[in-house]
């Protein structure tokens, strides 16, 4: 399969751009982390400071997406205003554990993740972990939206209160998608 992804969109929090590691395709969410080269593509353009860690085997790009599941059954249940999924919490959690993550404060507003222990790809699920620990414990996520344009279907904080969609890209897609199937609609009408 020919990747086309770009990640022109990471920079939003962390654990955001670890659940935007799905996108919606002609009404599936498909995987953009399929194999160790996608991965290393992510890794890579990701603005934010995570461990070194060296080309995933099977099982660690496994463990990572299983994070990611985690993470976006999460985020689901906190935008439905749902009790968050207690098996994906304690996975979550465990992740944070089993790497002795902490944070650690650098400036006003500004904490990194600081794992001690286990090898480098438990390092860094433990930083991706305490990201989503980070972001679901804030007590208003009134901000944290799911982006619903054709071809997204990803989470995004609104930087306005009525924001729909994530970037102008999606808005534009959206408005295409809707005029066309108001013109289907009409065809089919026959008005
Ligand atoms: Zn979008």
């Amino acid at each position: 399969m020919t990747t086309t992804t770009t990640w022109t969109w990471l920079g939003d929090h962390l654990a955001l751009d670890l659940a935007n590691t799905v996108q919606e395709s002609g009404g599936a969410m498909v995987d953009l982390l399929p194999d160790a080269e996608s991965f290393a593509s992510w890794r890579e353009a990701a603005p934010h400071p995570l461990p070194w860690c060296p080309a995933p085997g099977e099982q660690d790009l496994a463990a990572v997406r299983s994070l990611r599941d985690d993470v976006l059954a999460l985020l689901h249940a906190a935008l439905q205003g749902a009790d968050l999924p207690e098996d994906a919490v304690s996975r979550v959690n465990g992740t944070v554990r089993e790497s002795s993550t902490t944070r650690h404060l650098e400036s006003v507003g500004l904490a990194v993740a600081v794992p001690a222990g286990g090898s480098p790809f438990t390092r860094l699920r433990g930083v991706l972990a305490a990201a989503a620990v980070d972001l679901l414990a804030r007590d208003d996520l009134t901000n944290l939206a799911l982006c619903r344009a054709p071809g997204c279907g990803q989470f995004f904080h609104r930087s306005r209160p009525n924001q729909r969609w994530c970037s102008a890209g999606c808005g534009n897609r959206a408005r295409v998608d809707r005029h066309r199937h108001r013109r289907a609609t009409t065809v089919l009408d026959g008005s």
